[in-house]
């Protein structure tokens, strides 16, 4: 009855939300830093924006998300025509897959990566090549092997998750003059807007030199709208145009666009936000160090931290203490957890909790 593909897929497993271990655990308070959410929350201005767009969900929203879209071009410099919009990186993710891959087409994907990659492949009765990181880094030498005639896709997250590792520019340059033409690199950059590395990739310069690129970006991290579930890609005209043939005319919602539009235009809330987050993650750093712990350096507004320990333990020991994380076993890394960073008493929170637990 079913598909033989759906069988290899698992259904998403969702945490427990943070309210009800609250109420289970007999907590006063838990803090979630399991999902790089970002504490802060969205521009007050988009707040506003959305809270006026409430009073028009009688109505459908913009299929062709007109204003957002503008607004969007005028960020980059670059045309509407290149900007391609989803309910969510999620749903773009599913849409890359549902135009571009034949049945037994390979996908390649790095490993631990975005489980996001393997459900889109899988789904279109794709073959999932999985190329394993080295000491948490993308090896694009290894992946260039992996490329054969039936290569279709290839998804590289940069900054990676969960390791929070970065593919430079150059690396990137030389990777994609070595590909074959039939070859399509979607470049998920989830986090671009919190890295600090003046070598990570401009990637908007391969769309503009046409290349067989699409950057993939969200709302949903620095922007604090993962609740409304709304991402874009940008590509090269040819390839958003494909995508569109995919893609549900109101599959972004007003709620979303009426957020995001207003969001990207204030520069001085991500500014905040990405200093908070340095201040986070180098405070995270001083006091693992202290602790006499090692970490994976990221470049992303979460880490991975080595406790030595097998995380599925510490994953829960720490919910008892009200603290949820990512345990790292489910990628295959027994002793890594991965944290969001939050606000600062969230992240002190989290050091008194961990020093408790281990
Ligand atoms: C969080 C995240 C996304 C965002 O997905 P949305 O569907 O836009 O919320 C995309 N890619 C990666 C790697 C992520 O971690």
């Amino acid at each position: 009855m079913i598909r033989k593909t759906i069988l290899q897929i698992n259904p998403y497993v969702p945490g427990k939300p943070a309210e009800e271990v609250k109420r289970e655990l007999g907590l006063t308070s838990v803090i979630k830093l399991a999902s790089n959410e970002n504490p802060y929350g969205p521009s007050t201005n988009a707040i506003k924006a959305m809270q006026e767009a409430c009073q028009q969900v009688n109505v459908y929203p913009d299929a062709s998300s007109y204003q957002l879209k503008k607004a969007i071009a005028a960020h980059y410099q670059i045309d509407e025509g290149n900007i391609f919009l989803g309910n969510g990186s999620d749903e773009n993710i599913k849409m890359i897959a549902q135009a571009f891959l034949n049945p037994e087409e390979e996908v390649i994907v790095g490993t631990p990566s975005f489980s996001a990659y393997d459900f889109a492949g899988l789904l279109m009765d794709g073959v999932i090549k999985r190329v394993p990181l080295k000491n948490h880094h993308y090896q694009l030498q290894d992946i260039l092997a992996q490329v054969t005639t039936k290569t279709k896709l290839i998804f590289i997250c940069n900054p990676n998750n969960p390791t929070g590792t970065v593919v430079s520019q150059q690396q990137l340059t030389e990777f994609l003059d070595e590909l074959p033409s039939h070859v399509i690199v979607a470049l998920d950059e989830a986090y671009a807007e919190y890295v600090d590395m003046s070598e990570f990739p401009d990637s908007l310069e391969y769309v503009k030199q046409e290349r067989q690129v699409i950057v993939l970006r969200t709302f949903s991290k620095i922007y604090g709208l993962a609740g409304t579930r709304i991402g874009y890609a940008l590509s090269t005209k040819k390839i958003t145009g494909y995508l569109e043939r995919v893609r549900e005319p109101f599959n972004v919602n007003l709620i979303a666009q009426a957020g995001a539009q207003v969001a990207i235009q204030d520069g001085e809330h991500i500014e905040m936000c990405h200093q908070k987050n340095r201040e986070g993650l180098t405070y995270l750093k001083e006091q693992l160090a202290s602790m006499g712990l090692s970490w994976v350096e990221s470049q992303a507004n979460f880490m991975l931290i080595d406790v030595k320990k097998h995380s599925k333990q510490v994953f829960e020991e720490l919910m008892q203490l009200g603290i949820i994380i990512r345990p790292g076993y489910i990628w295959g890394l027994e002793n890594y957890i991965r944290v969001t960073v939050g606000k600062p008493q969230e992240n002190t929170a989290f050091i008194e909790a961990l020093k408790k637990v281990l």
